[in-house]
């Protein structure tokens, strides 16, 4: 099943008198389960494709269909709505709230919903425990070595189960072996048929993927299934 389709997806900046054409013409299909990675150099238009993944911004043209809906046209509101629904964010900087705990940062994207307090609860601490913040659950971020806080990152970018979870260079902060912790938790969430889509610089990082994107002057210059030894 298709979870996100692009067709001829353009994206242009206007810079001035000056057009930047970041985004020219890709078409893709993921799959549910799907466990991509996007790469590609400076410029070529990563951020600009997450940007437009993430519904933080639309097409110049062509057509973005996540799920069922097409997201190209909507407003800004609708697609704050279709944000907070249906995708999950991981960032390089965690961008977790100092002030709270571990399962109240988790709980944060549910302060949006009429959900009972108690269930909130329920969902935050079981998903700190699903990524093995199980004795860390009252600990603040500064508490936290970066893994763990990029690991509350994830719990918290699942809490609403949503369709797709986009992270932007998530290892981009950690030595190697917090990183490699952090894979491990991306390889979990995958066997449990979680869709996931990584833009990272890193080639290690790129072939934990089950297929890898590569931009290339705002094109897709390959998209390959990746082998794994
Ligand atoms: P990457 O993330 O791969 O470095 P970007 O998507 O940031 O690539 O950028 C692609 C192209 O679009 C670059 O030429 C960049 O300068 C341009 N660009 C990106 N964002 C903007 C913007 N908000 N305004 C103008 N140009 C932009
Ligand atoms: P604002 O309401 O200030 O415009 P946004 O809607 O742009 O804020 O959301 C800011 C961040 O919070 C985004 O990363 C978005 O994905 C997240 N977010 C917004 N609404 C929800 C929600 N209901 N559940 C989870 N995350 C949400």
């Amino acid at each position: 099943k298709s979870i996100v389709r692009f067709e001829d997806v353009r994206k242009t900046y206007q810079m001035g008198p000056v057009l930047v054409e970041a985004l020219r013409g890709v078409t893709l299909d993921i799959k549910q389960g799907e466990y991509i990675s996007i790469m590609g150099p400076s410029g070529c238009g990563k951020s600009t494709m997450l940007n437009l993944l993430g519904c933080l911004d639309r097409p110049t043209s062509g057509r973005y269909l996540l799920g069922e809906e097409d997201v190209s046209q909507m407003p800004d509101d609708d697609l704050s709505g279709v944000r907070g629904a249906k995708l999950g964010f991981i960032f390089q900087s965690y961008n977790l709230i100092p002030q709270l705990s571990v399962v109240e940062n988790i709980e944060v994207p549910l302060y949006y919903q009429d959900r009972p307090e108690e269930e909130s609860r329920e969902i935050a601490i079981r998903l700190a425990q699903l990524v093995g913040l199980e004795k860390r659950l009252w600990h603040k971020p500064f508490e936290l070595s970066g893994g763990q806080q990029q690991r509350v990152a994830i719990a918290r970018s699942l809490v609403n189960d949503p369709l797709v979870i986009l992270a932007d260079e998530p290892t981009g902060n950690l030595d190697s072996n917090s990183g490699t912790e952090i894979l491990r938790v991306f390889d979990d969430l995958h066997q449990q048929g979680k869709t996931l889509i990584l833009v990272t610089h890193d080639d290690d990082v790129a072939h934990r993927a089950d297929r890898a994107i590569r931009l290339r002057d705002g094109q897709v210059e390959s998209d390959v299934k990746v082998s794994k030894a």
